[in-house]
């Protein structure tokens, strides 16, 4: 494909060059506007309860599947029953805090036919504490509004039932607000701008890879590169673990407990804020050098529900220094898929998801099965000892149609 933009109709909807981002910025409310928020994260949860409660009762007593268009279709009763409660919110956001409740029901009816993948754990939907309640997403421009900052770093979000939060804007945002989101991450509070964008596809480099991602390093390619985890993971490993120890001595529901647990949440936000912008560096580095990138098709549920939490809803004992590792990596490769996907769209790359069944222990040359002596080296019976990464990147490579992924224009 030639480097250069493809013209865009701006009479065709459907255009196929935009894309979806999504930016995630800092927002600042007043006091008031605090408390506003609250009420409407408290009330967007009662909505949600309500709606699962009658998706239950319903199934428990008829066997009826209760659907989103019937849900929705009732929004404007009980609206009108309540004028000062739920009829003080938007529409349409609350239209979108039944879809979420929808996609919560079509994954557990997937899991449900699919259980002896998942060892007949299925879990039901479950009704959410306000707590646990965190984010309302809003349509642009029904009952949100985004004023973006034109020369300071200072816009402002608009929002139904809160009013105009200050929010901090740290990057440019290309492309027209679509969406807006509303969402509090322990004391902070965050809006996140969903914006339609143009392709802008990058020249092409003539490199093809495979990427494996592992435990040990962050990354490998099927050409040899090599990014190793970032070294504050184990210096916050250290904080958490020393924290969770103090934190079970504590008394329960004393003051040290719980000047002790925030200590802890601000870590696990401290490590997933630095783990982001490091996912934001290694992807963009990718997509800059490579036309195409292969990556192993990881389960993603697998891989980071565990029931010690993950890095984005740490359970509060979370862990067993054994798992607290494991748990600060995990939700990064979902993570780091999503942004590589992201980035890559918007740049007219390739990224390909290959079926990952043993690909860390079939040699990448003959096929055969290896052994693994040790975690870092897979021996061939008749080709010899390979490196286990650079051997699952190639393999990785070769299911994606790439052949052997060494193909390098540097
Ligand atoms: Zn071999």
């Amino acid at each position: 494909m030639p480097p250069t933009r493809r013209p865009v109709s701006h009479t065709d909807s459907e255009d196929p060059v935009q894309v979806r981002r999504a930016y995630r910025l800092r927002a600042y409310p007043t006091r008031p506007q605090e408390g506003r928020a609250v009420r409407l994260l408290n009330d967007h949860c009662d909505l949600y309860n309500a709606a699962l409660q009658e998706r239950r009762d319903a199934w428990r007593k008829c066997n009826v599947r209760i659907t989103y268009s019937h849900q929705s279709a009732q929004l404007k009763e009980i609206r009108a029953a309540d004028p000062d409660g739920q009829g003080r919110h938007s529409f349409t956001a609350q239209q979108q805090t039944l879809r979420r409740l929808n996609v919560a029901f079509q994954a557990f009816f997937r899991r449900a036919q699919d259980t002896n993948r998942h060892q007949g754990k299925v879990g039901y939907p479950r009704f959410k504490p306000y707590q646990r309640f965190n984010q309302v997403l809003f349509v642009a421009g029904d009952g949100a509004r985004w004023e973006p900052a034109n020369d300071g770093r200072w816009a402002y979000a608009r929002f139904q039932a809160v009013g105009q939060i200050k929010v901090k804007q740290h990057r440019k945002i290309v492309g027209r607000a679509k969406a807006l989101q509303l969402k509090r991450e322990d004391r902070r509070w965050y809006v996140i701008v969903i914006v339609d964008t143009e392709i802008e596809p990058l020249p092409p480099t003539g490199r093809r890879v495979g990427v494996d991602v592992g435990l040990a390093r962050f990354l490998t390619t099927s050409d040899g590169q090599v990014v190793d985890n970032p070294r504050f993971l184990d210096a916050a490993q250290a904080r958490i673990a020393e924290l969770q120890r103090r934190n079970e001595r504590a008394q329960p529901g004393s003051g040290n407990r719980r000047r002790l647990r925030r200590q802890l949440a601000r870590e696990w936000r401290r490590i997933a804020n630095q783990r982001r912008d490091f996912h934001h560096k290694a992807a963009r580095a990718l997509v800059n050098s490579c036309d195409t990138v292969a990556l192993e098709n990881l389960r993603v549920a697998s891989m980071t529900a565990s029931a010690s939490g993950t890095v984005e809803q740490p359970g509060v004992n979370v862990a067993q220094k054994a798992g607290l590792n494991r748990s600060i990596l995990d939700a990064g490769w979902a993570q780091f898929t999503r942004i590589l996907t992201a980035k890559a769209a918007s740049a007219g790359r390739r990224v390909v998801r290959v079926d990952p069944s043993h690909t860390s222990v079939t040699c990448h040359v003959c096929s055969a099965r290896c052994t693994r002596p040790r975690q870092d080296t897979v021996v061939c019976p008749s080709c010899g000892q390979w490196d286990a990464d650079v051997n699952g990147a190639r393999n990785i490579a070769a299911r994606a149609g790439l052949g052997s992924g060494q193909a390098s224009a540097a």
